[in-house]
C-alpha cells in the first residue's frame, strides 16, 4: 500500500513530500500513463539513460538518495533519503526551482542543462558558505 505524501503549499507553489523512493516513482509513472514494467528513457542530467522500467528508475533513484520533478508550474514533487543532509536539500530544491523559473526549454537536454545550473550554483553556494564559516571560526 503506497503511502500518501505530505502535502502543503509555500509560495503558491504546491509541494509533495514523498516518505520513499517508491512512492515517488510510483507517482511520476502514473502520471506518464505508463506500466511499471514498461520502458521510458529519462535524462539524468549527464545523459539519456537507456531505456527504464519503472523497477530500474526507482532504483537509480534509490542510489541517488534524491529525487524530484515539477508538474504545471505550480506543483513540487519530492523525495529525499532518511539520513540526507542539508545540502542534499537545498541541491534537490535548487534544481525543481531551476526547473520552474523560465523560459521552459521543449528540449529535455536544455530544460535539465538549465535546471543543472541553478542546482550548481546552490552547491557552490552551500560549499563557499562552509568555507567562510570555518574560516571566521578559525
Ligand atoms: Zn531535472
Amino acid at each position: 500500500m503506497a503511502s500518501k505524501p505530505r502535502r502543503f503549499t509555500f509560495h503558491g507553489l504546491r509541494v509533495l513530500h514523498y516518505p520513499t523512493a517508491r512512492n515517488i516513482v510510483e507517482e511520476f509513472w502514473s502520471q506518464e500513463g505508463l506500466q511499471w514494467s514498461q520502458k521510458r528513457r529519462f535524462y539524468d542530467g549527464r545523459g539519456w539513460t537507456k531505456a527504464d522500467s519503472g523497477r530500474e528508475m526507482l532504483a537509480w533513484v534509490r542510489r541517488k538518495g534524491r529525487w524530484g520533478f515539477v508538474r504545471d508550474k505550480h506543483e513540487l514533487h519530492i523525495w529525499l533519503r532518511r539520513n540526507h543532509n542539508f545540502a542534499d536539500t537545498v541541491v534537490l530544491l535548487a534544481h525543481e526551482y531551476g526547473h520552474l523559473m523560465g523560459p521552459w526549454h521543449r528540449n529535455p537536454e536544455r530544460e535539465e542543462s538549465k535546471a543543472g545550473q541553478y542546482e550548481s550554483v546552490a552547491y557552490s553556494a552551500i560549499v563557499l558558505a562552509r568555507r567562510l564559516d570555518t574560516k571566521r571560526r578559525g
